[in-house]
């Protein structure tokens, strides 16, 4: 599987282009994607090739277009509307989460897809709670995930927690009307766990490299 990217089954039977990358996936040609700054900011993209600026998700409905983000332990998700009519990709770490990146994702496929159009989603690699450890400060900031928050926890140290991010990922595709059978997360594997797959800024420090995900709106035209 060398130079692979790996694939959401759900995403790959409906016919959708995209990919989680792996360490030695191939450059994406001509593929869009945002600056990241670990905020809500939402980038729509009109055309190929076209600069996508400041944000941490980054949606399109130009045929042909695909979109991506990248990611070192946060949780990547990819989202197709109907069968690719409009796609997002979106970066989803403790900040984004926290200032809820997903939602204002979702809100802007549906703006581009139409409030009728079917979501589907997939979770992927991303830290897992075997090896996320965060203090006071991280769960303040998600403090709006409220209950739910509590149960993505399991106490490690004083003062830390251990933190299933993809947990609170879902939590906020469900509340955007994504139905529970539309999102996927076979492949939401552990990143720091797996070194021989992914990268992982947790693991290896300021030398980690970026995992690239990327999504691509159908080439057919609407209507
Ligand atoms: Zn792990």
């Amino acid at each position: 599987m060398s130079g692979a990217h790996l694939r959401a089954p759900g995403l790959e039977a409906a016919g959708i282009a995209h990919g989680f990358g792996l360490r030695d996936s191939p450059p994406v040609p001509e593929l869009v994607r945002p600056r990241q700054v670990h905020g809500r900011g939402v980038a729509r993209v009109a055309a190929a090739g076209a600069a996508a600026g400041a944000a941490d998700a980054v949606v399109t409905a130009a045929p042909g277009v695909a979109v991506g983000i990248a990611t070192a332990d946060c949780v990547p998700l990819l989202v197709a509307a109907d069968a690719g009519r409009a796609v997002a990709a979106v970066h989803a770490g403790w900040r984004g989460l926290a200032a809820g990146v997903i939602g204002a994702a979702l809100a802007e496929l549906r703006a581009s897809a139409g409030d009728d159009a079917a979501l589907r989603a997939a979770i992927g690699p991303h830290i897992g709670p075997c090896c996320y450890e965060v203090d006071a400060p991280v769960l303040e900031a998600l403090g709006r995930f409220g209950a739910e928050l509590a149960g993505a926890l399991s106490p490690s140290r004083p003062g830390h927690h251990r933190l299933d991010l993809g947990a609170l990922a879902l939590r906020d595709l469900r509340d955007a009307g994504v139905a529970h059978d539309a999102i996927e997360t076979a492949t939401a594997c552990c990143t720091s766990c797996d070194a021989a797959r992914f990268h992982s800024y947790r693991r290896d420090g300021a030398r980690a490299g970026r995992l690239v995900h990327w999504i691509r709106a159908s080439a057919l035209p609407r209507g």
